[in-house]
């Protein structure tokens, strides 16, 4: 298997050539495909299998095939992950692998003013990568939107469970649109699945494929 046979537009390819990148993991190569159909997914795979490129490339191939602009204050692709660091990663692989498409990407999460991160929502962004606290915090000041989230997902929700943001996790959720056909579309990575993530899963997902790395 190499990227050209698994669907992605022409600059998401000439990208991931640019990074080097000839043979997608077996996370990239099973997962690629069924999120371009725009199902649901469960992935449960560790760091280290490429999962931020299974997620990131068929979310910027469907955005950018949509086209149309963000919501000012919003998103269309969400990204929740457990810490600053990891989120600075996600959103540089984002930048990265979106190097040839015009869409924008931003990071929201705690430690530092909320200032900039007002700012950049206010314009619309078309990918955010946010931790659930700090996203949160946005919500209740006003200076967040989510109710035009096109995709949502959640990465290393067993380390967002140990962080204790489920609450948070869940609060968001209910300011989405609705999951299932037609709506909201759900990518779900835990590299183990306690029973508490176990029924998160259940509740954010719908008749997802399920994909073990
Ligand atoms: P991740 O598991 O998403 O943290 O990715 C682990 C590392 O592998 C990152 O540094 C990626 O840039 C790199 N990577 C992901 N997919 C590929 C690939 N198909 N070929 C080469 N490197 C990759």
């Amino acid at each position: 298997t190499d990227f050209t046979t698994l669907g992605l537009a022409a600059p998401l390819l000439r990208a991931l050539e640019e990074a080097g990148y000839t043979t997608p993991t077996p996370i990239q190569a099973q997962a690629i495909p069924t999120v371009l159909e725009g199902r649901d997914l469960l992935g449960i795979a560790q760091t280290g299998t490429g999962k931020t490129a299974a997620f990131s490339l068929p979310i910027l191939h469907r955005l950018n095939a949509k086209g149309g602009r963000p919501p000012r204050g919003g998103c269309r692709a969400l990204v929740l992950s457990p810490t600053r660091e990891l989120c600075a990663q996600i959103a540089e692989n984002v930048r990265t692998y979106g190097g040839h498409l015009g869409l924008s990407v931003a990071v929201v999460f705690g430690g530092v003013p909320h200032g900039p991160q007002r700012r950049a929502l206010a314009q619309g962004v078309d990918i955010l990568v946010a931790t659930p606290g700090r996203l949160q915090d946005h919500l209740d000041q006003g200076t967040a939107r989510l109710d035009r989230v096109e995709v949502l997902v959640l990465d290393e929700a067993d380390q967002m469970l140990d962080k204790g943001f489920l609450p948070a996790i869940r609060r968001l959720v209910r300011v989405l649109p609705a999951g299932g056909p037609g709506g909201r579309q759900t990518l779900f990575f835990s590299a183990t699945m306690p029973s508490e993530i176990g029924r998160l899963a259940g509740e954010l997902l719908h008749d997802p494929a399920r994909v073990e790395v």
